[in-house]
């Protein structure tokens, strides 16, 4: 049995290059223009250029995701930029317009096809004709069960598939969804004015996530007068779906024939994809070889160090229609937040990126790949001419030696992260 790839978001550079460090074999990213993650970093042409060298530098794999559903006025662009993608020879392209399969085939011949979960694959026969018209990977949709992908695995063995494997659901279809778009329509269903600047397509990858809202109840001739909908003493979130975790299910995946495991969220942070891709590294590689130490209490805490909604292992294991997996509370769960970054290690000393601000008091955990965790017994923090520093904020770069409870030094490697408790 092939280990499965671990696949992890990376929605800028920096991102990628932690996926990467924390254990990710592949990742999956955007550029500016056609990718459905509007408001995320994405990559320009230069930096996806660089992306590229760097993730093959490291023998590892890059998709670029232009999985929107073009228009006949974006075709040209489009196609022009297909012609680009072409020269820069990525892993694959991850798209989901038969349109653009089409113009894939004419101007990127040479880069392997994934079918976007947007597509909505729900079947063997859908998969069999997206590989007879080139496709060599399909993500499936979110709604099957594991049953069925693997029903779809053995009857077209000779294509990849790819699941979604942990990170947040759509209530809708896939994200084949037009909530964001009502509500956020001019006179329509507006939450705050300022709001009121253009609407926010899903499909153009500008969600507003209004099924996360809080809704209440208005009665038609007493509209000044709002009813609150309660479920419990939170209130309700009837669109709000669950997040998936797959964590304790890695063989019932593997079993079923999926070669990719992706985790989702482009527009994550640092702390989520470190936090994420090395629990999940670790519950892969254990799978495979019980001599990698697998302590089950240490990967849930690392899952919860990160806001997420309850848990739930999707659509996997029953029909969307016995259970919609529907949130129970609103609250995100969120325990940790990241306060710096190792950017490079110079004579002996960690140059840090800070994301939060941080003082030799303060309460921090160092994290490195293989779920290395150690608290921090003492932080000294120096400035570029090495002079002592009793605080350094936000994106400043500052020089730390970093001492283990024991007063050993941490022995540092670039993009080990940071963290320290949230306060919220
Ligand atoms: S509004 Fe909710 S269900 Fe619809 S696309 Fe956005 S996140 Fe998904």
């Amino acid at each position: 049995m092939n280990k499965p790839e671990l696949l992890a978001p990376a929605g800028d550079f920096e991102k990628l290059k932690v996926a990467f460090h924390f254990g990710a074999d592949a990742v999956y990213t955007g550029l500016k223009e056609f990718s459905l993650r509007a408001n995320t970093k994405n990559f320009d042409n230069k930096e996806i250029e660089d992306a590229i060298n760097y993730t093959h530098n490291l023998g590892k794999k890059i998709y670029l995701a232009l999985n929107i559903y073009f228009t006949p006025d974006e075709a040209d662009t489009f196609a022009e930029k297909l012609k680009f993608i072409e020269t820069l020879k990525p892993d694959g392209i991850i798209i989901s317009d038969l349109g653009a399969l089409y113009l894939a085939k004419k101007y990127s011949p040479s880069i392997p096809i994934h079918i976007s979960t947007q597509a909505n694959t729900t079947n063997q026969y859908a998969v069999k004709m997206y590989k007879e018209l080139g496709a060599s990977r399909v993500i499936l949709a979110r709604e099957l069960s594991l049953s069925q992908i693997e029903l779809i695995s053995n009857e077209v063995p000779d294509i990849e598939l790819e699941t979604f494997i942990h990170g947040a659901m759509c209530i809708s279809y896939s994200g084949r969804c037009l909530i964001s778009s009502y509500m956020t329509k001019d006179g329509l269903g507006k939450r705050l004015k300022e709001e009121a600047e253009e609407i926010r397509s899903a499909n153009k990858g500008d969600c507003s996530h209004s099924c996360r809202w809080e809704y209440i109840l208005k009665e038609k001739t007493r509209a000044e007068q709002n009813y609150t909908i309660e479920e419990d003493d939170k209130g309700t979130y009837i669109l709000s779906s669950k997040d998936m975790c797959m964590i304790d299910n890695i063989g019932d995946l593997v079993k079923s024939g999926i070669k990719s495991f992706k985790i989702e969220g482009r527009m994550k942070s640092i702390l989520y994809i470190s936090s994420i891709v090395r629990a999940y590294r670790q519950a892969i590689d254990n799978y495979f070889d019980k001599n990698i130490p697998y302590n089950r209490q240490t990967i849930e805490d690392e899952l919860n160090i990160v806001s997420h909604r309850e848990f739930s292992t999707g659509f996997f294991y029953y029909s969307p229609m016995k259970d919609a997996n529907i949130t129970v509370t609103p609250a995100y769960k969120r325990e940790k937040r990241l306060a710096a970054m190792v950017e490079d290690v110079k004579n002996d000393r960690a140059v840090l990126k800070i994301y939060n601000t941080i003082n030799p008091t303060s309460q921090i955990e160092y994290v490195g790949k293989n779920m290395l965790t150690i608290k921090v017994g003492k932080i000294s923090l120096y400035d570029k001419d090495g002079n002592v520093v009793e605080k350094a904020n936000h994106s400043q770069y500052i020089e730390a030696d970093i001492f283990t409870t024991d007063g050993e030094k941490i022995n540092y490697q670039q993009f080990d992260i940071l963290r320290m408790e949230s306060d919220f």
